[in-house]
């Protein structure tokens, strides 16, 4: 096992062979995509990452990533916390046309090479893991769940006067 920052490429064919599960962290900002999407909260990604021949002897990276992060609550727009926790399975082919030949239900990534960069492997999982409309349970949210409407305007006495009416 290995701790500390996972390198920028593994060669995954000799991590096969040894049997090994890499573990460490990837710094956020890497994954480019996803970092755009999200307010960091924490600055690593942990991964944990291991290499190994299917039936058809393709080579299957499996493993799991988990990163905490800040997303806009679609309903008050203020800073939410959210835990993206993904496992990822995916085969590692040559080339396009390999991809297409892969069981429909296989995930595929092509690398060209005998190393892989870690964040192809986890990067779609991850922007995958994101909710449409990240929201507050309704206790932690500043906009109470009976305006429903999407109106944001926060209107402290709209409550009030309706019991003076009542
Ligand atoms: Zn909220």
């Amino acid at each position: 096992m290995l701790a500390g920052s996972l390198p920028e490429k593994i060669n995954f064919s000799r991590t096969v062979e040894e049997g090994n599960t890499i573990q460490g962290t990837i710094a956020l900002w890497r994954f480019s995509r996803f970092a755009l999407l999200v307010t960091e909260n924490d600055p690593f990604v942990e991964v944990s990452l291991g290499f190994r021949k299917d039936m058809q002897q393709q080579i299957e990276a499996i493993g799991s990533a988990a990163v905490r992060v800040q997303l806009l609550c679609q309903k008050c727009l203020e800073l939410l916390d959210y835990e993206v926790v993904v496992e990822v399975r995916t085969i590692l082919v040559r080339d396009r046309e390999a991809l297409d030949l892969l069981t429909p239900s296989k995930d595929g990534i092509v690398v060209t090479s005998t190393l892989v960069d870690p964040v192809d492997i986890f990067e779609d999982e991850l922007i995958l893991d994101l909710p449409m409309a990240p929201r507050h349970e309704s206790s932690g949210c500043t906009v109470s769940t009976s305006s429903e409407s999407g109106d944001l305007t926060r209107q402290p006495f709209a409550g009030l006067s309706k019991l003076m009416k009542d």
